[in-house]
């Protein structure tokens, strides 16, 4: 008995073995055997995130080993009284304190046999590299798109990105994007307002550097305010027959002059509140697309005693929602500030307003744009020339009012 057992030690003093242990291709260490010796070498060249590196093993005694290799650009160590087999264990170490641990089973050693075995792993010994030329497109009232650079490889590569944006204070992450992305659409900001953004790259091991901020400005609220009548004779062919529509006169005026004024007058006050304002004659643009447009009118009756303000939407448009907040909107902030009554009576005319029409006509609103006309008052009423003639700034108190109100 005691014969064999001697007879298999010396078996396997004889033996020639070899196994390579590596993790991921980052990491590259192999064990292997100098005559009856064990050596494990290790070498960090190429792999700065690496630092160091633990081999751990049981013989055939069931007895274990460790060696520990702490840094340098190479290692190695020999023994000469274990024999291996069952689990090796390398620990890999790296720059940030963490480690990732990796095991390969080593068969039994036999006579002739050679062995190499391969433990794989993902495991970045460093940060992904970071993004570069952040930039934005698509920019809109409330949205816009940052794009950039992705400059990971397959080593160290990424497993997504990190998006932050700011305007005025800090730093805020607002999302992640998924490995090999290179696009990220921010919605739901605010019209004219400066937006800053920048991204950075992770792994497992850890965040990249940020990119560069890149920052631009969502375009303000475009507003359309119609002075109604006014230039009605460079209406274009389309509306030929509108250039007949003088509109009404009253109170020493004219119903354009009334119209211009307030439009005027408003769109000051909303161009202080951060909006941009069109001031336009009875010609709209072509396909006009303002976020809203409010047509401006006064009545006229051959009686003094009608009088009162009233609204209607486009009976055009498609976004009638909008359309009736806006409606709404004015009834409440026209009415506050001019304190004229309200006058009932809608009429087609109003509803179907040519310049909501544009199915009929190149020079009118776009159809999903909200919209409404406004009569603010009998420009015939010694009443509503109070406002329409004397107290033109409280007309157009309210149009903005209603406007800002509609916004909010
Ligand atoms: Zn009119």
């Amino acid at each position: 008995m005691k014969n064999k057992v001697l007879r298999i030690i010396l078996t396997f003093i004889a033996t020639l073995f070899l196994f390579v242990l590596t993790i991921g291709s980052a990491v590259p260490a192999s064990a292997g055997t100098n005559g009856q010796q064990l050596t494990i070498r290790a070498n960090s060249n190429g792999f700065p995130g690496f630092t160091g590196l633990t081999v751990s093993g049981t013989n055939n005694a069931n007895r274990s080993a460790t060696w520990t290799w702490n840094g340098g650009q190479s290692y190695e160590v020999s023994t000469t009284n274990w024999w291996w087999k069952g689990t090796v264990t390398i620990q890999a170490k790296y720059a940030n304190g963490a480690s990732k641990s990796c095991s390969a089973n080593v068969p039994t050693i036999q006579v002739s046999n050679f062995v190499v075995t391969t433990c794989s792993s993902d495991v970045p010994s460093l940060p992904p590299a970071a993004p570069s030329n952040a930039r934005l497109d698509n920019i809109t009232v409330n949205a816009m798109t940052l794009r950039w650079n992705d400059n990971a490889g397959n080593v160290n590569g990424e497993q997504g990105f990190k998006i932050e944006r700011r305007n005025g204070g800090g730093w805020s992450p607002i999302a992640t994007a998924s490995a090999n992305t290179t696009s990220y659409t921010s919605s739901g900001l605010s019209a004219g307002t400066q937006y800053y953004f920048r991204v950075r790259a992770y792994n497992s091991f850890g965040d990249s550097g940020y990119s560069n901020e890149t920052c631009a400005t969502t375009p303000k609220k475009r507003i359309g305010i119609q002075a109604g009548h006014w230039k009605v004779n460079e209406l274009p062919a389309e509306l030929a027959w509108g250039r007949a529509q003088t509109g009404t006169s009253g109170g020493g005026t004219t119903e354009w002059q009334v119209t211009l004024n307030v439009a005027n007058l408003a769109a000051n006050l909303l161009r202080q509140r951060g909006f941009d304002v069109d001031v336009l004659p009875a010609t709209v643009p072509e396909q006009y697309k303002p976020d809203v447009f409010v047509s401006l009118h006064t009545d006229g009756n051959a009686s003094p005693n009608p009088n009162g303000f009233k609204a209607s939407r486009s009976y055009y448009t498609t976004n009638t929602s909008a359309s009736d907040r806006l409606v709404n909107a004015i009834y409440t902030e026209y009415g506050k500030s001019t304190r004229l009554t309200v006058a009932t009576n809608i009429t087609d005319d109003m509803r179907y307003y040519y310049a909501f029409n544009y199915a009929t006509y190149k020079h009118a609103i776009g159809k999903d744009v909200p919209a409404a006309l406004l009569e603010m008052g009998y420009l015939s009423s010694p009443t509503d020339q109070q406002i329409l003639v004397k107290n033109q700034n409280l007309a157009a108190e309210g149009v903005a009012n209603a406007i800002s109100a509609f916004f909010k």
